[in-house]
């Protein structure tokens, strides 16, 4: 049988900045483009599958902040694969200044620096996501694109059929933006529009029996840490009567 494959794509060392690649024979889904310039480390992660380019069948942005999305526009030009965001996301890509509601004091301190405010080439996407659910056979994949918002609105996961889970930003592991050590210790990433709705949205997730998730920063979790993380992000945002 033909094994689907999860390889992780450093964007920066130790964990801190992922992107993803999903493939199968000789079909590969891209999931994030990290940072502006990052096309490179994507195609040397095509290659150390023995893919190029051509095998490219889909793009997927899990949100549109610039460490995911920065090389979007240019994996756009490079591949002749159509680019997926969902439908809530689009005014990010088209460059609206996301609102970065900071998780804790590294948020507020990193938010100081300007580095996740820099504009990058805004995108249009090829394929725009309205519904909650999003198929990925005819792209080779045996997954789905889900909508997972609260990070961002139109944050999605892509859930493959073993239970393995890529779920961008909607949590993140490690110290500081993520990675670097303390990986097994889930927290939230450095900004985050809506909690409550990020609560939903991993409960959304556990109940599919999603067993690994490979996140944006640090990771991957397995689901009892997830499950602690969203314990912990309730009580603490359960407005108190
Ligand atoms: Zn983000
Ligand atoms: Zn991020």
């Amino acid at each position: 049988m033909t094994q689907t494959f999860v390889d992780t794509i450093p964007m920066l060392p130790f964990g801190m900045l992922n992107a993803f690649l999903i493939s199968r024979g000789d079909r590969a889904v891209l999931v994030d483009t990290g940072l502006p310039n990052s096309e490179r480390k994507i195609e040397k992660a095509l290659n150390a599958r023995g893919l190029d380019w051509s095998n490219l069948t889909l793009t997927i942005l899990t949100h549109a902040h610039i460490d995911h999305a920065g090389s979007a526009a240019r994996v756009q030009t490079r591949s002749a694969a159509p680019l997926l965001a969902h439908h809530d996301e689009l005014p990010y890509c088209q460059g609206q200044p996301p609102l970065l509601t900071p998780s804790g004091p590294f948020g507020r301190v990193f938010y100081r620096t300007g580095a996740i405010q820099r504009p990058f080439d805004t995108v249009t996407p090829d394929v725009i996501m309205t519904t909650d659910v999003f198929d990925l056979s005819e792209f080779g994949i045996a997954a789905q694109v889900l909508h997972t918002p609260g990070h961002t609105p139109g944050s999605v996961s892509v859930l493959l059929d073993d239970g393995r889970v890529i779920a961008g930003d909607l949590a993140a592991s490690g110290i500081l933006l993520g990675g670097i050590a303390c990986r097994a210790h889930p927290k939230s990433p450095p900004f985050e529009e809506e909690p409550m709705r990020v609560v939903a949205s991993l409960q959304h997730l556990l109940s599919l029996d999603c067993g690994l998730f490979f996140l944006g920063h640090g990771g991957p979790l397995p689901a009892t840490a997830v499950q602690r993380h969203s314990d912990t992000l309730r009580q603490r945002f359960t407005p108190r009567v």
